[in-house]
């Protein structure tokens, strides 16, 4: 879009217009769901299905859903799903290899089968920009992935700006939120008022122009822009951690050999939930299965982690066999190598890894400690 559109309003009760438009239109809408006390992202068929009138608890290793006092239907923060699934898929098969005589034919699977058109429903701003990262890995002239850059092509993003934020977001660090200025479809701010209920939505898109053409809507006069806005610039004042960023990057190269990697080494698991949870890592495996006969065999790539011990197994050895080497790897690169290698941190201050630690590891605070500590 080339010129500014006035921000429009929406009636609260139009999201389920909104949710149908979407699906007329051939998207499969994904959004936030309840699900076994966790909120998750789910296909959704109606706006009945967001968490409506629930927020969430963070802290480290600590998250809790928890009733509101009003029906917002997008008052909490994140879960421990994001958008990658859907875009970097967890396992994926590569190829087929069927025995036909005495070679192989080897059928590779067509991205046009998988992908899906999915319309994402109430993507926060950090997670906008970790969809922009991860653009940089997997679509990226030189080096794209077929699948990540057919399925980016057909999504339609509908962001919701963030009103209030969660204990371990630091978004307004790594200025990647609380609201999204640029990259989506439609980007809409919720407003609860008395018994006004609102959003308000500005348009970013043809794609997001086409659909609000089809659904009823105001345009938001000044004061409905104004209330939107405080309540933005609210949740960036709520952050619970904060991330010095200046000179990050030489600070962490200059501290390979900082000793609290050793302290941060004595309580990681290396289970890897850090990695699950972030929106942005990215490694991957791949795995050949045969079945008995030997005459079928396939290929798949899923989701892996700098954390597992086979991930740096080479011919000859393991070249990070110790924890603390794979937690000074990913931390390092999410800081620092990741700003040479595409240009921008591989942190987006979503604070999911914070929150899903079971030991209560805080990228923040190992940051601040290497920082206090720096030579
Ligand atoms: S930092 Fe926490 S979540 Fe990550 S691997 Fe270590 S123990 Fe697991
Ligand atoms: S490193 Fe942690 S806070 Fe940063 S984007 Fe990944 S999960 Fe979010």
């Amino acid at each position: 879009m080339t010129s500014r559109q006035p921000t429009l309003k929406l009636k609260s009760q139009q999201l389920n217009t909104l949710i149908n438009v979407i699906k007329q239109r051939g998207y499969t809408p994904v959004g936030p769901v309840v699900r076994e006390g966790s909120l998750i992202y789910d296909r959704l068929n109606s706006a009945d299905e967001l968490p409506r009138g629930w927020t969430d608890e963070q802290d480290a290793a600590t998250f809790r859903l928890k009733r509101r006092s009003d029906n917002a239907y997008f008052g909490y923060n994140v879960g421990q799903h994001s958008w990658k699934q859907f875009l970097f898929l967890p396992k994926v098969k590569l190829f087929t290899s069927i025995k036909k005589g005495k070679t192989f034919e080897v059928i590779p699977n067509s991205p046009h089968e998988i992908v899906q058109n999915y319309a994402f429903i109430g993507v926060r701003p950090c997670d906008l920009q970790a969809i922009k990262v991860q653009d940089l890995v997997f679509n990226n002239g030189q080096f794209t992935d077929p699948l990540y850059k057919t399925i980016r092509k057909k999504n339609f993003i509908a962001v919701v700006n963030c009103t209030q934020a969660g204990g371990t977001c630091f978004c307004v660090s790594m200025s990647s939120g609380p609201r999204a200025y640029r990259g989506f479809d439609l980007a809409m701010t919720e407003v609860l008022s008395g018994d006004d209920h609102f959003f308000t939505v500005e348009v970013g898109s043809k794609s997001g122009a086409e659909v609000m053409s089809e659904i009823p809507h105001d345009i938001a006069d000044q004061t409905q822009i104004e209330t939107a806005d405080k309540l933005v610039e609210r949740a960036a004042r709520q952050m619970g951690r904060s991330m010095d960023v200046k000179d990050i990057k030489e600070i962490l190269y200059a501290n390979l050999e900082n000793k609290s990697w050793d302290d941060v080494a004595n309580r990681c698991l290396t289970c890897a939930n850090c990695v699950m949870v972030c929106p942005t890592c990215f490694c991957s495996t791949v795995e050949d299965i045969t079945d008995v006969t030997g005459e079928h065999a396939e290929r798949w790539r899923r989701w892996d982690s700098c954390f597992t011990m086979d991930f740096a197994k080479v011919f000859g050895g393991n070249f990070r066999p110790s924890s603390k080497g794979r937690y000074r790897q990913w931390m390092t690169h999410k800081l620092a190598t990741w700003i040479d290698q595409f240009g921008t941190s591989g942190c987006v201050g979503c604070g999911r890894c914070i929150t899903w630690c079971p030991v209560r590891i805080d990228i923040t605070e190992e940051m601040r400690t290497i920082r206090s500590g720096a030579r």
